[in-house]
């Protein structure tokens, strides 16, 4: 078939730096979690986790003290409202009786990367986050929602919302209450963000987060991302599937037969890219990777 000419955005992933396992969303005993904060990081971090959003109900949870030269914990909060909003790295949570686009200004001008989270679970409308030019990310993975209601994922939203031109990063969260009360709850580590930081620091991790230099994952990894003017290419953990997705009639699915497993794989040539292409991972147990959306770059850009 022949090539259909592109020309994508610059890449987001700095050529030096690493990728730190981070968590945006968990509870603690300061709202309806069963672990105090403490408890909270050190569970986090005997799962490899390197950086943390504590993101409690309605108040932001001063957790920067817990963090040192190996670990990241970030102030966050998931303020409450309709529907709900998660501030990271914020320093004071927005009222809850402000309108959506309202609030996420609030922490977004602290500074704050804001993510919507559990869209399903809040039985949000595409609307609702088309006016809400502040919002950083959707929470397109949620393992709480997904375990407990059966919604706890948003990946169809998303594609809806870029293939209307919005600019929106997808992040998972395992949502862990760490509370034995809650029986369906999920637990630390189901859900996570792989940061592409070129420092290990709060500002590099933030800065990382708004570039969109970050994927989500429920296992699989993404060890590679290489976006070229016109290619995309990928180094993977061992999958079952790569799942090119783009918005429409135009997507492909590279599936490993038998016991085989896929370790690389590359944008095909012909596939027709409309504003963006994003890429999922499937492994054998079946757990998703999700990239970020790459866009196109627009008219006004040049090619
Ligand atoms: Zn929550």
């Amino acid at each position: 078939m022949p090539s259909v000419p592109r020309s994508f955005e610059p890449s987001p992933f700095s050529p030096k730096g690493e990728w730190i396992k981070a968590g945006f969303h968990c509870h603690t005993t300061l709202s309806d979690g069963g672990l105090s904060p403490e408890e909270t990081v050190a569970l986090y971090r005997r799962r490899g986790f390197r950086c943390l959003g504590i993101t409690d109900h309605r108040a932001v949870t001063d957790a920067e003290a817990l963090s040192d030269a190996a670990f990241i914990a970030l102030n966050s909060t998931e303020n409450g409202g309709d529907p709900d909003l998660i501030g990271v790295g914020v320093r004071s949570s927005a009222p809850r009786d402000l309108p959506l686009p309202e609030r996420a200004r609030r922490l977004a001008e602290q500074g704050g990367f804001v993510i919507a989270p559990h869209p399903a679970y809040c039985a949000a409308s595409p609307e609702t986050y088309r006016a809400c030019p502040a919002l950083h990310a959707l929470e397109i993975y949620n393992a709480y929602c997904d375990r407990a209601y059966a919604n706890g994922v948003a990946v169809e939203l998303w594609d809806m919302l870029l293939g209307d031109g919005l600019r929106l990063w997808g992040v998972a969260g395992d949502d862990a209450h760490l509370n034995p009360r809650k029986r369906t709850y999920s637990d630390a580590g189901e859900a996570w963000v792989e940061v592409w930081a070129g420092e290990f620091s709060r500002r590099g991790i933030l800065d990382a987060l708004t570039r969109g230099a970050f994927y989500s994952t429920q296992g699989p990894r993404f060890e590679e991302i290489v976006v070229g003017k016109e290619t995309i290419s990928l180094r993977t953990s061992p999958v079952v599937e790569v799942r090119w997705r783009s918005f429409g009639k135009a997507g492909h699915v590279f599936r490993a037969d038998g016991g085989a497993r896929i370790t690389a794989s590359a944008l095909p040539e012909w596939l027709r890219v409309r504003t963006y292409v994003r890429i999922e991972l499937v492994d054998g147990d079946g757990r998703r990777a999700w990239s970020n959306p790459f866009f196109l770059r627009t008219a006004e850009e040049g090619s």
